[in-house]
């Protein structure tokens, strides 16, 4: 699975991928964009690939005929306003795409004497592009999957059985809302919204006060299943078209007052945020990783959820920091606030048993469902993927580097998500981020 693609050695003449911490060469990643206006007469959402400080257009690429094969069928896929027909693909056309746009693109690329003569048609500065939504998603389903997260929530409500008796059983899920999803950078109003803290007597309806985010991974399904065709763990993985950042934006004090028993409604619906440029499964190839084993005592999954080769390869090593930006940073110019950093090591499940469940009982999957991980936490407060767990729900203060405090999100906060991958003998890659600010 490792091909020329993943070799660090190999430079890209887009002078700005070399070196970049988030989009070199080896990590492709994409997205979909509208090019300034200005230089593009039919200036309309299409596909591209992230590079450097650019946006590679997969449409001015196909339009210019540099794509064959199996790669031109999945370059005109990808040329649209969504990412879906590229999606419903699989594997085969976009590793093929990934080739050839590699190809292009590199230094020493067989394709790079057409695509530099072409490079003001072909790239554009990807601060002066607009970056949309990656596909039309039809379903989003958020998984529980950040055990550390799970427990920390669970302990508030009992200390001695903080998971619940499915937790190692089932991957728990809840359908969450698709609608509402939007691309990074799109502010989200503070949600109004019926609640009781425990020490009142009864709902008051009026604007959450207890805001907050959650750290997750986004992951982005290919092709999809026949309803009444599960999908079998040793398959599942083909299913996945990449990863990217999701903010599951939760409005605490409604979800805790309206979740019993059917589960959070409009604490998470009034609008969730993701990424836009989505890692491809083959750019994450060389950090794949084992799952960690399961602490001595833990049940086995039952056996449509295990599989030799995904238990040795379906996780991902991906360290993951969550940051805050306050108003008053910005007036001063300060960076953001790190509260956390963990690692999508700390899943208690993988991506492919993600897709065996969701399909075991005869469900569809289509190409563009999200799925999000739930909040991936670290074990310790240092990797508390929420400000929930940070502040134990609000009964404590967080001190940030400005001198300002906070339990939950204020009007005018943002919060922002990055992801990185490093190994040794491989070029880092990052995923950009994912950033989203609250207005009243
Ligand atoms: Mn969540």
């Amino acid at each position: 699975m490792i091909d020329e693609t993943h070799d660090r050695a190999r430079r890209s003449w887009v002078d700005s991928a070399n070196g970049h911490a988030e989009f070199p060469l080896q990590n492709l990643p994409f997205g979909v964009f509208t090019p300034p206006g200005a230089t593009v007469p039919d200036a309309r959402p299409r596909g591209g690939v992230a590079i450097g400080d650019s946006v590679f257009d997969l449409r001015a690429a196909v339009e210019a005929g540099l794509f064959s094969g199996l790669a031109a069928r999945a370059a005109e896929a990808a040329s649209g306003p969504s990412l879906n027909p590229l999606m419903a693909l699989g594997a085969g056309p976009r590793r093929a795409l990934r080739q050839q746009v590699f190809a292009l693109l590199a230094a020493d690329g067989a394709g790079r004497g057409q695509a530099e003569a072409l490079a003001g048609r072909l790239l554009h500065r990807a601060s002066d592009c607009w970056l949309h939504l990656p596909a039309t998603i039809g379903n989003f389903t958020d998984f529980f999957a950040g055990i550390h997260h799970a427990a920390n929530g669970g302990r508030r409500r009992d200390p001695n059985n903080p998971l619940s008796p499915n937790y190692k059983y089932v991957p728990v899920a809840y359908h969450s809302r698709a609608s509402s999803v939007r691309e990074s950078n799109v502010a989200v109003r503070r949600p109004s919204g019926q609640r009781k803290l425990p020490d009142e007597a009864a709902p008051t309806f009026g604007p959450c006060q207890k805001l907050d985010y959650e750290l997750e991974l986004a992951v982005w399904v290919g092709p999809g299943n026949r309803q009444g065709e599960p999908v079998e763990i040793g398959e599942a993985a083909e299913q996945i078209f990449g990863l990217g950042l999701v903010n599951d934006w939760s409005a605490r004090d409604i979800q805790q007052w309206e979740s019993q028993p059917l589960g959070p409604f409009l604490g998470k619906s009034f609008g969730s945020t993701v990424s836009p440029w989505i890692v491809t499964a083959e750019a994450l190839e060389p950090f794949r990783i084992a799952q960690p084993p399961r602490p001595d005592g833990d049940p086995r999954p039952l056996p449509h959820l295990w599989d030799d080769r995904d238990q040795q390869q379906g996780a991902f090593d991906i360290a993951l920091e969550a940051l805050i930006l306050t108003p008053q940073m910005r007036e001063k110019g300060l960076a953001p606030h790190r509260v956390s950093q963990s690692n999508t090591s700390d899943l208690y499940w993988t991506v492919a048993q993600f897709v065996a469940h969701h399909t075991s009982g005869g469900c569809n999957l289509r190409p563009g469902d999200l799925f999000g991980t739930g909040t991936i936490s670290g074990p310790t407060k240092a990797g508390w993927g929420s400000l929930s767990e940070q502040s134990a729900d609000g009964t404590r203060r967080i001190s940030l580097a400005s001198g300002e405090t906070r339990s939950f999100l204020e009007n005018g906060d943002e919060a922002i998500f990055r992801a990185h991958c490093r190994r040794d003998g491989y070029a880092p890659i990052g995923f950009g981020e994912c950033r989203g600010m609250i207005v009243a």
